[in-house]
């Protein structure tokens, strides 16, 4: 039974006349009606008899008291205003809860991004690339600590990945060949700065089902400012020859771009930029760096914000169309609304993930690497994962996202946005949690516009799909 005043995380929108609400709680999503709207607006506040009299005006107490019936059938029927935060520890107990390969297989990079936290590929160390046995020590670990879940995922970082070919190659066939009798998806992924282009080895990733992501920032002057080669030189013209060539591989391209605050007032040009350039699915960071002339601030974010709520409705008006050209960090939160997921955890506050440098040494964020105090040891000489995999959890219910009203669909806070803006692994970047809710919101809004126009198009393009859920 419902306790008034209570506690809600709901989320309500009016498009032409059609109210919606979202518990992102429980991930119940809904039609609403004008008396309903009015109502969820005051649970937070009331308890019965005072939203009855102060909803008299326009709704008689009888009608108000069965829209609270509907609210309370949600409740106990479908667990509407219920927090599924005990989601986020599933599986907690288990010996095995790995299910990430992370391997950076190259320590060295052609490009200066000027933003760059690997500082030019190498984090801080020696160029180094990773050789096949080192590789093969890594899966062979992750295989013996790997979880009996149905999807395993594997992602080839840098530095550049590309310069790395090799390995990959050795990598992809051999976790093929020792996983071959498990019944279990592999989720084969990779960063690229989209510069390096060579056709048998691209052949070999589509042939993989490999999915690539490309970091881009948009037009010539701003790629050419953000991203140069390491000569110097824009890398603008090089990834424009290549897109069409992997285009000509791959089904659907993403991009993905780093927002600085030079940049920031150009985001929906830039994205536009994208899809144009022939890539489906295009999302956008905050360049996380202590350089001031880079970081997004708080003031930045207003006009961040009223471009994504552009892209939003030019995303919309290409749903209508059947045009996948879609901006991702919206769009995954549409999906996850949809399929009522949660969001992704940060791996370096779980146990879920075992990533490695070229060297073999053992991390859980490919952003923390270059501080030694947050290495698990080297694959040489590796203690038992059960014995250091605690090392750095830091379980949902113990930090300050608990409280969060986003939390759900957010997945909770990056160690490495606490550790450079805060000095502290545990503190979420306030920068970043606003963004997040405004993001969330806005897809909402998204969800409901399109669910307006046509219900079944919300199964058509939100329906779960596992190469979104993953982003
Ligand atoms: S990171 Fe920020 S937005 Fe996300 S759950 Fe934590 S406090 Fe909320
Ligand atoms: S600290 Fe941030 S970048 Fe690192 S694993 Fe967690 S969420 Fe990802």
């Amino acid at each position: 039974m419902l306790q008034f005043p209570m506690k809600v995380n709901v989320l309500r929108f009016n498009e032409n006349g059609s109210y919606f609400f979202f518990d992102v709680d429980s991930g119940i999503l809904g039609k609403s009606s004008p008396m309903l709207d009015k109502i969820i607006e005051q649970l937070p506040y009331f308890n019965i008899k005072k939203i009855i009299e102060n909803l008299s005006d326009k709704y008689s107490a009888e009608d108000i008291e069965s829209g609270i019936a509907v609210l309370n059938s949600l409740h106990e029927k479908q667990g509407m205003f219920i927090s599924r935060k005990s989601l986020f520890t599933q599986g907690k107990g288990l010996s095995k809860r790995v299910s990430h390969l992370w391997l950076n297989v190259a320590h060295d990079c052609n490009m200066r991004c000027i933003y760059c936290y690997a500082h030019g590929g190498n984090y801080g160390g020696e160029k180094l690339e990773m050789n096949i046995t080192t590789a093969k020590k890594c899966i062979d670990y992750w295989k013996e600590n790997l979880s009996d879940g149905p999807v395993s995922y594997v992602s080839f970082f840098g530095g550049e990945p590309f310069m790395n070919r090799e390995v990959i190659k050795f990598s992809i066939e051999y976790i093929k060949e020792i996983l071959a009798d498990a019944n279990r998806k592999l989720v084969f992924n990779m960063t690229t700065n989209g510069t390096i282009y060579d056709e048998a080895f691209v052949e070999f990733l589509a042939d993989n089902n490999v999915e690539l992501l490309f970091s881009i920032d948009g037009n010539d002057q701003i790629q050419n400012h953000n991203r140069p080669l390491a000569s110097g030189i824009g890398s603008y013209k090089i990834i424009e020859n290549n897109i069409p060539k992997f285009k000509n591989k791959f089904k659907k391209l993403r991009a993905t771009i780093v927002l600085t605050k030079e940049n920031a007032s150009r985001l929906k040009e830039s994205v536009m930029h994208l899809w144009n350039l022939g890539f489906n699915d295009v999302a956008c960071s905050l360049a996380i760096t202590s350089d001031e002339n880079l970081y997004v601030s708080g003031a930045d974010l207003p006009g961040i914000h009223e471009q994504i709520s552009e892209i939003n409705q030019m995303m919309y008006e290409n749903i209508r169309n059947r045009k996948h050209c879609f901006f991702s960090n919206t769009y995954k939160y549409c999906v996850s609304m949809h399929n009522k997921l949660i969001g992704a955890e940060c791996s370096f506050q779980t146990d879920n993930a075992l990533m490695f440098t070229p060297s073999g040494d053992i991390h859980k964020c490919h952003r923390l690497i270059d501080c030694n105090e947050f290495s698990l040891g080297n694959i040489s000489n590796a203690e038992k994962w059960e014995d250091i995999n605690k090392q750095f959890v830091n379980p949902v219910e113990e930090r300050p996202c608990n409280d969060c009203w986003a939390l759900q669909l957010c997945g909770g806070g990056c160690a490495h946005e606490g550790y450079v803006y805060h000095n502290d692994l545990n503190t979420p970047y306030d920068v970043t949690c606003n963004h997040t809710k405004f993001m969330i919101e806005d897809a909402f809004k998204l969800y409901a516009r399109v669910y307006s126009h046509s219900p079944s198009l919300v199964d058509e393009v939100f329906s779960n799909n596992k190469y979104y859920k993953r982003l």
